[in-house]
């Protein structure tokens, strides 16, 4: 049985376009990029051609672009990077449902005492509340850091005001932009950031690849020490194969941003067949078009998930299971609301998948209001 995948927020299958643009990196093509050889000129040249190609997909220059192996690192290395490199100001000020690799590590370093943390909330639909922001960001502030789509929502968020209202305070801006790469345009300045983290298998390029953007001009420590590679940000040798996927996976997502119409279409169609007993998430929101946050009415969200996928149907949603039931995420906490089931597609998902699940999830809530009456 194939599966019917709707968990392309947690990670996606890589493109065969991309699969047929790494393949001669491993076989053939196998110098090190540092190397003077023809094979090492041979992946320099493969290296910067995806950086043109990445920097392309996020609307800055190539030379802005270092490539990294993961959101998670790429959002580490700005905060951290930039705390070792500017230590006048110490304040940092965040969202309240940001990605664990920010929140996490904000809290930590608060807790160490190394920083300031302010941390602003979100309304019931993930909306940032831009009043608590203005309050938040003063002249104190090293960073502001928000992401331009909430993963679990799909919610996207005004970063340009937010970074007008940091600029206004001398403040730097980071933007990750994990879950937004591939599903709607960026800009690195309509945006107004100075950094901006993507990864590589949130939009159909392998597992173990991302990027950063650094605004030129500004300059960030290193986490790790040796060879300066990547303007001296991250040494160790390129990891070339990996590279060239996300520059191929960046060329396909720019060609295929229309073909995201036909996914909102599909993702409506999945949303209205819920009706009675159901909540939509972030609806009163801009949202990326891929992305459903369902609340079903009388049916624990893992009870629902492990329905779905018995029937091939792969989806995700909620916290670990306390108790039988299943605790909301710390987004759904931070927007005050139950534990949701996320749906998320891609550019792959048919109107057949998307037919079977409505039959699935109505089929499965029907014989759960059953055993409860
Ligand atoms: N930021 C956001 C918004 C994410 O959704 C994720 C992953 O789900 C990350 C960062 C971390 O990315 P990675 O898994 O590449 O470390």
């Amino acid at each position: 049985m194939t599966p019917i995948y709707l968990d392309n927020n947690a990670t996606t299958r890589v493109a065969t376009e991309v699969q047929a643009a790494m393949a001669p990196y491993y076989g053939e093509h196998y110098g090190n990029p540092h190397s003077i050889h023809a094979l090492g000129r041979r992946s320099h040249e493969a290296v910067e051609g995806a950086r043109a190609e990445v920097a392309g997909l996020l609307g800055c220059h190539a030379a802005e672009v270092i490539f990294t192996s993961c959101g998670t690192e790429g959002n580490a290395l700005v905060i951290r990077g930039l705390l070792d490199a500017s230590p006048a100001r110490r304040r940092i000020v965040t969202a309240a449902v940001e990605h664990p690799s920010v929140l996490s590590l904000l809290r930590a370093l608060e807790s160490r005492r190394e920083i300031e943390l302010a941390v602003v909330p979100v309304s019931g639909d993930g909306e940032i509340d831009l009043d608590a922001m203005v309050e938040a960001v003063d002249e104190r502030t090293l960073l502001v850091s928000v992401m331009l789509a909430q993963n679990e929502t799909g919610v996207i968020h005004p970063v340009s005001a937010i970074s007008g209202i940091a600029r206004g305070a001398g403040a730097l801006v980071h933007v990750d932009a994990v879950q937004a790469a591939g599903k709607i345009p960026i800009d690195l300045a309509a945006l107004g950031a100075d950094f901006l983290t993507v990864s590589g298998h949130k939009f159909h390029a392998p597992k173990g690849v991302g990027a950063l953007t650094i605004r030129h001009g500004l300059s960030l420590s290193p986490l790790w020490y040796g060879g300066g590679q990547e303007l001296g940000l991250r040494s160790g040798t390129e990891p070339v194969p990996s590279i060239v996927g996300l520059g191929s996976a960046a060329v396909l997502a720019v060609n295929r941003l229309a073909s995201l119409d036909c996914v909102r279409e599909l993702r409506d169609r999945l949303e209205s067949s819920f009706g009675f007993g159901s909540a939509v998430n972030g609806t009163s929101q801009p949202r990326l078009p891929n992305t459903s946050s369902v609340a079903f009415d009388g049916i624990d969200v893992t009870t629902l998930i492990l329905e779905l996928d018995a029937q091939g149907i792969c989806v995700s949603g909620g916290a670990a299971c306390t108790s039988g039931r299943t605790e909301p995420t710390a987004t759904m906490k931070a927007m005050s609301r139950p534990a949701a089931v996320r749906f998320s597609l891609s550019r792959y998902t048919t109107a057949g998948e998307i037919d079977q699940t409505i039959k699935a999830v109505a089929a499965i809530r029907g014989r759960n209001d059953r055993a409860a009456s």
